[in-house]
């Protein structure tokens, strides 16, 4: 009888054809002996995270896979980020996430990132509670050179376009709105007066005076991004009646997780890096199985290989997670284990893409089907099918016999 879930997604796992691979993707290249059991254990198939004919963002299709239909309940990425940071947000609250960055004096952006700078608490710090107009304004620091920010006032809107411009040597954008809302037009006027001020406030810090003395690029400009607002979600819990945890090293993924108020892990090594300690992860996950119903596994690295091309890095990488994956061959009987990805991320095209991605169920109960190998042909033959994300947690309630009657 199953009681348990383990849910492992390999962020960018599937890729296409490539010629110096002779023609197999970095997953059928990749030497995969401890995969290739479970797969042969397990009825597999292909997993559209978001549907055919879109390509999905890390976000939304986590959001799909864990039974949340990103339609319904994708508020934008400043949503997750600031939950991911622990802040909480309340009913009409706009949510941003931003970048300390370096701008010169006519606010051309010189590096979106001020260096890839690190520790940006006290910067965070000195903008944090702000008010402007009845307007507050909370700022947290995030992973790196990251920052999560809330509005929190009288009649905002998400409704507004980034700062950012995604790029360097062009001016910081004005916020403008997107709809004609009297919201939308206040919540960009507010945010606009504080970028202002931030910026004023970020010119004079004595972690910038520092950083200009040892002739180091300034955190001075605060390049914000991806505003959504507060929406009610209901919890994994009670949705799904198991209680979960998140295993992850990424913020966006522990951010997932504590937006559908699961709990987030931290296991020491879990860097959401090429450098990461897989095997320390998973090996979390199986003794988690004590106190939770349905632990979320995060691997991150292959989609950051397959965004720099490295097919060579993204095959080495995915046998790196092979190796760890031979602690699931213990795993007792009573866990359903399921192993994909969120999306795939060509090598060729250094972005997320269209194809869907491989997917195993291994657990009692499960119709193991003829299926011997994980990758992007074999589990095309498997039982599953071609499946989307938002029909993976109807399938687990199925094994778990806790689907309801249809009809009579
Ligand atoms: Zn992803």
């Amino acid at each position: 009888m199953l009681e348990k879930v383990i849910l492992v997604i390999c962020d960018g796992l599937g890729d296409r054809p490539i010629k110096d691979l002779g023609n197999l993707t970095p997953l059928e290249a990749a030497k995969t002996p401890n995969m290739d059991k479970l797969a042969s254990e397990s009825e597999c198939g292909m997993m559209y995270s978001l549907g055919r004919g879109c390509v999905p963002g890390s976000d939304t299709s986590h959001l799909n896979i864990l039974g949340y239909d990103y339609r319904e309940y994708y508020s934008g990425r400043g949503t997750i980020e600031v939950t991911g940071v622990g802040m909480k947000l309340k009913e009409g609250d706009v949510a941003l996430r931003g970048n300390f960055s370096t701008v010169d004096e006519n606010f051309i952006i010189k590096d979106r990132r001020a260096g890839r700078i690190r520790g940006v608490a006290p910067l965070a710090q000195a903008l944090d509670g702000i008010e402007i107009d009845g307007v507050t304004f909370f700022v947290k620091p995030g992973t790196g050179h990251r920052a999560a920010i809330i509005m929190r006032g009288k009649g905002l809107s998400s409704a507004i376009i980034d700062a950012d411009p995604h790029k360097p040597d062009v001016p910081v954008r004005e916020v403008t709105p997107l709809d004609e809302s009297i919201e939308a037009k206040h919540t960009a006027r507010i945010l606009n007066v504080f970028l202002k001020k931030a910026w004023e406030i970020l010119q004079k810090h004595p972690l910038n005076e520092e950083r200009r003395k040892k002739g180091e690029l300034l955190a001075n400009y605060l390049l914000v991004r991806g505003a959504g607002q507060y929406k009610e979600v209901p919890c994994f819990k009670e949705r799904y009646a198991f209680s979960g945890c998140c295993i992850a090293g990424g913020g966006l993924y522990k951010g997932v997780a504590a937006y559908l108020g699961m709990d987030v892990i931290d296991v020491p090594g879990a860097t959401g890096l090429p450098d990461t300690d897989i095997e320390a992860k998973f090996r979390a996950a199986i003794s988690n199985l004590k106190k939770y119903d349905f632990v979320f596994v995060h691997v991150k690295a292959a989609d950051s290989f397959g965004e720099d091309g490295n097919f060579r890095g993204k095959k080495e990488f995915i046998e790196k997670i092979d190796h760890a994956a031979r602690l699931f061959h213990e795993t007792s009987e009573n866990t359903l284990l399921i192993i994909t990805g969120d999306h795939s991320t060509p090598c060729a095209l250094k972005s997320h893409s269209g194809d869907p991605i491989p997917i195993i169920f291994r657990g009692t109960g499960v119709r193991v089907d003829k299926v011997a190998a994980f990758n992007e042909r074999d589990c095309t033959c498997g039982g599953l099918g071609i499946i989307t994300g938002i029909d993976i947690m109807p399938q687990v309630l199925n094994l778990f016999g806790k689907l309801p009657l249809t009809g009579a």
